[in-house]
């Protein structure tokens, strides 16, 4: 049995020609460049593949992550991971924020708990697809509380936009903080202590 390679050769003189390529180069000729110049001939389709790799969180769910559980001696102490970086593209200009997530959870007592490396996966997952971030930081929690045996659970991000930094206000370093927290983490001011002296560490 034989298989035809989909692989797209950027360097190849004759394009592969789709709508969204047609688009990109009828806004190089609208800004006055010529979209069969050496420089701009393949970029219509490198940020087409560009953006797929942007979007890849689509084809990744968060309840298959965090399906994989093994139990542990005690399972009632907060798990969290900090600094953890990732990507994602505003779904009003298509373009990148970046920043880091501190994610945390705790688990019912007798709870099995999820794999630590999983965390940051769930957080790709969302991260990579159009977002909000407001939105990306409520899907982290609700996700952990979905598909764990959780007493509450906690996401953190601090990003950068793109929007903001190049274009519009233009403020580049203006750092947005957006918070969800469920549970005890809600509703006891103890244990978000306790978390935020771990972001803080
Ligand atoms: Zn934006």
């Amino acid at each position: 049995m034989t298989t035809t390679s989909a692989t797209i050769d950027l360097d190849q003189p004759v394009r592969q020609r789709n709508a969204f390529t047609d688009g990109v180069d009828a806004w190089l000729a609208h800004r006055g460049l010529d979209p069969n110049s050496q420089a701009l001939r393949g970029t219509p389709m490198r940020l087409f593949k560009a953006l797929n790799e942007l979007t890849a969180g689509y084809d990744e769910d968060p309840a298959v992550l965090l399906s994989a559980r093994f139990d542990v001696e005690r399972s009632d102490e907060m798990i969290v991971v900090t600094g953890v970086p990732f990507t994602s593209l505003c779904e009003h200009h298509l373009l990148p924020f970046t920043g880091t997530a501190t994610i945390a959870y705790l688990p019912a007592p007798g709870a099995a708990v999820a794999g630590l490396s999983k965390l940051p996966r769930v957080l790709d997952a969302y991260a990579r697809r159009l977002q909000v971030q407001e939105q990306l930081t409520r899907q982290v929690t609700t996700a952990l509380d979905s598909h764990l045996d959780t007493d509450g659970s906690a996401c953190v991000i601090r990003a950068v936009h793109g929007c903001l930094a190049h274009r519009g206000a233009r403020k580049p370093g203006s750092v947005m903080v957006t918070s969800s927290y469920t549970g005890r983490f809600q509703a006891d001011i103890d244990v978000r202590g306790e978390l935020l002296a771990h972001i803080h560490d």
